[in-house]
């Protein structure tokens, strides 16, 4: 399956903000954005600021969404297309689309670090929807689905170490989680208000316009 397999970090200098894509790490000092706010390639302090038109605000913003999900080019517009089609406001359905992608419901439960682990929880077969295993990260999830995990995924260590952690975890109102169970469930599908996004969905829809 496609996936961007460059540093992330280089995604955060370049959109020139934090998008929190490594977990824990974006907390510390660490982060490259704090340590190198520049973007990748510019190491030359001198350089003139250059002016970013409009168009290039516009694709600042469809790839900051698409770098803080994970996605290539082509499925993203996939996705944007599935969101024009919906009834509504087309940013709008496109922030929720993305939401309810399995591995981003993953992390939303606290059972990955980051999105990209999340990913590779769901691509290992470790997760399942619904009682089936499901390791298509990009599938789905509706109202009333559970999201748990696999019988022999449930011995491993990552799981061991899970299970005394997810007390600490919060999750977002849209989502329950049974932390006795390790199982999760969507109890309604996320307002745009319920969601943190860190890009402006009108641009987006203002750059597939063009
Ligand atoms: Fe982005 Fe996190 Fe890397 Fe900082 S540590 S640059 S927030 S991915």
């Amino acid at each position: 399956m496609a996936r961007y397999t460059r540093a992330v970090c280089r995604l955060c200098r370049r959109s020139g903000e934090k998008l929190f894509l490594k977990g824990a790490r974006c907390f510390t000092p660490k982060c490259a954005v704090d340590k190198r706010p520049k973007p990748p390639g510019q190491a030359g302090a001198g350089r003139r600021r250059r002016r970013v038109s409009d168009r290039g605000l516009q694709l600042r913003e469809k790839q900051k969404a698409r770098y803080t999900y994970g996605t290539l080019e082509r499925q993203f517009h996939k996705t944007f297309l599935n969101a024009e089609r919906q009834a509504g406001i087309t940013g709008e359905n496109l922030l929720i689309l993305l939401e309810r992608r399995l591995d981003n419901v993953v992390y939303r439960l606290g059972f990955a670090d980051s999105r990209q682990q999340a990913r590779q929880l769901v691509q290992h077969g470790h997760i399942v929807l619904n009682g089936r295993i499901t390791n298509i990260p990009s599938a789905l999830v509706k109202e009333g689905d559970t999201i748990g995990w696999r019988e022999g995924s449930t011995k491993t260590e990552y799981y061991k170490q899970l299970v005394e952690e997810i007390e600490s975890k919060t999750v977002l109102n849209w989502l329950s989680l049974d932390r006795q169970n390790m199982v999760g469930q969507v109890l309604s599908l996320p307002t745009p208000e319920e969601v943190d996004a860190k890009f402006d969905g009108k641009a987006i829809v203002e750059y597939y316009s063009r």
